[in-house]
């Protein structure tokens, strides 16, 4: 079948007149023309208006860690709402389902539900704050944490904009965030030692919270130098600054445990969302019992949907499943598969790539040896990443056009699903050569 937009083409010029963007993201829109609309999907599987089907590595910028209209998920939020979803008032599957969070990952010892990944962080960030009595926040350049001012900074913008690496400049990611809130926030290249130790020997007194996420999830996976996230750590140690995880995309991803798990480093406070729930809306922050204890206690938290039936059933579905089979075991090997299979295909193409990242959500990077950060990964071959993602759809095959974005796998992706995607990327490398720009 020969692949066409001319469906997702119509719908969108529709779309356009009532929504800005003829999307609910800014990230959706790819362009007049190469904007696609969803249909419908199953397992490892999107397929468009168009009929064309896609092999999906975006899986919703990562939640659905099980598959699309996973059975099993599916069937427990059927179950549980046909008792109704809005109590406001706590249930026993909620409880069951905070008792699973705690036991699951290390760095838990409370918890509160949210509704989404920007929810969460948002109020780990007033509890660290609170805890404190600081209200300054070091964030990394190139990670985000969600839409809402405090942390809409360093995430996209040019990298030369960001200033020298001793001294960088937080550069808002939208118009429309006050001035006044650039006075309390830090943004730091990632994996750098000495400028990290040089900031908090100058303005600790300052700083609430260390946010991180242990993987740049936002900026094609780059992994934490050796030792890094142990300096993180003990830094927050010596100046009383609380370390948060944003494991909103490791969570339930990288290991049950997430990357506290994986790295062996556990921060005073986590916050989760993504493939807690298979794709459905909810989310989780928590940490040591002694901060969040002061949730309640002068500190505000809570929300219409928090604990929502529908999520919380999804996520009782997915932990379960989790803690009783190998399923992460499973997209772990899958992933490394899929992962050495293009190594291997841009090595035989001559084109010089760095793998990052783990095999349940890595990326690539064309044209540099090293990345360690945004700053590295800026100097990458974005264009012809672009032009390789545009030929890959064409041969239904769909990672996110974004290089930032991760390859992100799901337990429902096949052997057979990994061979076809690599047969279609040697077709794409060929299709696409590289030349050094
Ligand atoms: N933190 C991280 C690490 C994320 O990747 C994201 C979303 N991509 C968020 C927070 C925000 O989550 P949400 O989109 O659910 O608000």
């Amino acid at each position: 079948m020969t692949y066409t937009r001319d469906n997702s083409t119509a719908l969108w010029q529709r779309a356009r007149a009532v929504m800005p963007l003829g999307t609910n993201s800014n990230f959706r829109f790819w362009g007049e023309g190469e904007t696609i609309v969803a249909a419908r999907s199953k397992g490892g599987y999107i397929w468009d208006v168009d009929g064309n089907r896609y092999i999906d590595y975006r899986l919703g910028f990562g939640p659905v860690i099980l598959g699309h209209a996973f059975d099993a998920v599916d069937a427990k939020v059927r179950e549980v709402s046909q008792n109704g979803i809005m109590y406001s008032l706590t249930t026993p599957i909620e409880i069951s389902l905070a008792e699973r969070l705690v036991a699951m990952c290390p760095a838990l010892e409370m918890v509160r539900l949210a509704n989404s990944g920007a929810e969460a962080t948002m109020h780990a960030l007033r509890v660290a704050r609170a805890y404190t009595g600081r209200e300054k926040i070091i964030k990394f350049e190139g990670q985000y944490h969600g839409m809402y001012d405090y942390m809409l900074f360093s995430t996209y913008a040019p990298v030369e904009t960001y200033g020298n690496r001793r001294n960088p400049i937080p550069v808002p990611s939208s118009s429309g965030i006050p001035k006044a809130i650039h006075n309390l926030i830090i943004t730091l290249p990632f994996n750098d030692f000495e400028v990290l130790e040089a900031t908090l020997r100058r303005a600790w007194h300052d700083v609430a919270a260390i946010i991180i996420e242990p993987i740049l999830g936002n900026c094609a996976s780059v992994e934490p130098l050796p030792g890094w996230l142990e300096f993180v750590r003990s830094k927050c140690h010596e100046y009383g600054i609380v370390l948060i995880f944003d494991e909103v995309k490791t969570g339930f991803r990288l290991a049950r445990g997430g990357a506290q798990e994986v790295y062996g480093v556990i921060p005073d406070m986590a916050t989760y969302a993504k493939s807690m729930g298979n794709g459905y809306p909810i989310a989780a922050f928590g940490g040591r019992r002694d901060i969040m204890e002061i949730v309640g206690k002068g500190v505000a938290h809570g929300g219409t949907y928090t604990g929502n039936m529908v999520g919380v059933a999804a996520a009782e579905a997915t932990l379960e499943l989790m803690q009783t089979q190998p399923i992460l075991e499973t997209v772990a090997a899958r992933g490394k598969r899929l992962m050495d299979g293009l190594k291997q295909i841009f090595d035989e193409a001559g084109v010089p790539v760095v793998m990052s990242g783990h095999p349940a959500m890595f990326s690539f990077s064309v044209g540099v040896d090293k990345i360690t950060n945004q700053r590295d990964w800026a100097r990458s071959d974005r264009d012809y990443y672009l032009r390789l993602m545009a030929a890959a759809y064409e041969r239904g095959v769909m990672p996110d056009y974004d290089p930032r974005e991760p390859w992100f796998m799901c337990y429902s992706h096949s052997d057979a699903d990994i061979d076809e995607t690599l047969n279609v990327m040697r077709d794409v490398v060929r299709a696409v050569p590289w030349r050094k720009p």
